[in-house]
C-alpha cells in the first residue's frame, strides 16, 4: 500500500519502541533455542517455555486494558484528570436512529463526546458524521468493518481495515483521526507497529457500561458510575445498542442520569481530541 508523504508540519514517527512484552519473547525464543542446542535433555522445557510465552502474549491481547503489548491509553493524561476532565466515548456508530438521539442529548447538557465510528459506517452515513464534527465532538477510528476475527488479523490486515478508515473518515469529516479503538478492545502483538505507524493511540476505556448487552439501564449507569473519578474513560454504544424492555435504546436512558451525576461532581466531559495530544506530537 502506497504511504502519504508527511506533511511538513507533522513530526516523523520515531522507530517503533519495542513493547517490553515483545522484547521479552524475543529473549524467550532466543534463550530457549540456545539451550535446546547446548543442553542435553533441555528441548522439553524451552518449547514449554516459548508455548508459556505465547499463552501470556494471547491473554494480553484479549484483555483490553492491558499495556504489555503497546501503549493503551485507558485513562486520560494525569492533568486532565487533575481538572476533573472525564471522557465519553461512543462507539459503533452512527446509526441512523441512536446518533441523532444521542447528539440531542449532549447538546442538551451542553456536553462533548469523542464517537469512535466504524468508517463503513460512516460512508453510509456521511451526514451524520457531518453533524457529529459540526456539534464540537470528535470522530475517531473504530476500524473499516469492525470485523468479528479482528484480532487474528496481522500485518497487513491491520493495514487494511485501519488505514482504510483512516483515510475514510479523514475524507468524510475532514479531521485526521489520531485515536484507534479494537473492535471489543481484542488485538495480537502485531497490532502496535501498525498504529505506530499510522500515528494512532490504542485507546481503551477505564470503565464500560456493557449497554450492548445489557437491557437493563440502571445497571449500565451503575457500572459507568461506579468509583467515577477525573480522568474517567467512559465506553457507551451509538450502535449495535441493546433495546430496553420498552424498546428504547438503553444508551438514550443511561445517557441523561450519567450527565446528570458527572454534572454533580463536578465532572467536565471532553473530547479525546481536547485530551490527548497526537501520539507522535513533541511532549
Ligand atoms: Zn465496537
Amino acid at each position: 500500500m502506497p504511504t502519504a508523504p508527511p506533511s511538513a508540519t507533522a513530526p516523523l514517527p520515531s522507530p517503533w519502541p519495542w513493547p517490553t512484552a515483545v522484547g521479552a519473547t524475543v529473549g524467550v525464543h532466543a534463550a530457549a533455542a540456545a539451550a535446546a542446542a547446548l543442553l542435553p535433555g533441555a528441548a522439553g522445557w524451552a518449547a514449554g517455555a516459548v508455548v508459556v510465552n505465547h499463552l501470556v502474549l494471547t491473554g494480553a491481547g484479549l484483555w483490553p486494558r492491558s499495556a504489555l503489548l503497546g501503549p493503551n491509553v485507558s485513562r486520560l493524561p494525569p492533568a486532565a484528570a487533575a481538572r476533573r476532565e472525564i471522557a465519553l466515548t461512543l462507539d459503533d456508530g452512527p446509526d441512523a436512529e441512536v446518533t441523532p438521539a444521542v447528539l440531542d442529548l449532549l447538546a442538551a447538557a451542553g456536553v462533548r463526546a469523542t464517537f469512535f465510528c466504524i468508517a463503513e459506517r460512516a460512508r453510509a452515513q456521511p451526514a451524520l458524521v457531518r453533524r457529529i464534527v459540526a456539534a464540537g465532538h470528535s470522530v475517531q477510528n473504530h476500524s473499516r468493518h469492525h470485523r468479528h476475527d479482528f484480532s487474528l488479523l496481522g500485518p497487513r490486515g491491520f493495514e487494511r481495515e485501519i488505514g482504510a478508515a483512516q483515510a475514510l473518515l479523514a475524507d468524510i469529516s475532514g479531521v485526521q483521526p489520531h485515536c484507534f479503538r479494537a473492535p471489543a478492545g481484542l488485538r495480537n502483538p502485531l497490532l502496535d507497529p501498525v498504529l505506530h505507524r499510522l500515528g494512532l493511540h490504542l485507546v481503551s476505556w477505564t470503565r464500560r457500561g456493557y449497554d450492548t448487552r445489557d437491557a437493563d439501564a440502571r445497571r449500565v449507569l451503575e457500572r459507568l458510575t461506579r468509583g467515577l473519578a477525573g480522568g474517567d474513560l467512559l465506553l457507551l454504544h451509538d450502535g449495535h445498542a441493546r433495546r430496553a424492555t420498552g424498546g428504547r435504546p438503553v444508551v438514550l436512558e443511561a445517557l441523561p442520569p450519567l450527565l446528570a451525576r458527572c454534572r454533580a461532581a463536578g465532572l467536565r466531559p471532553v473530547t479525546l481530541a481536547e485530551a490527548l495530544p497526537h501520539r507522535h506530537a513533541a511532549s
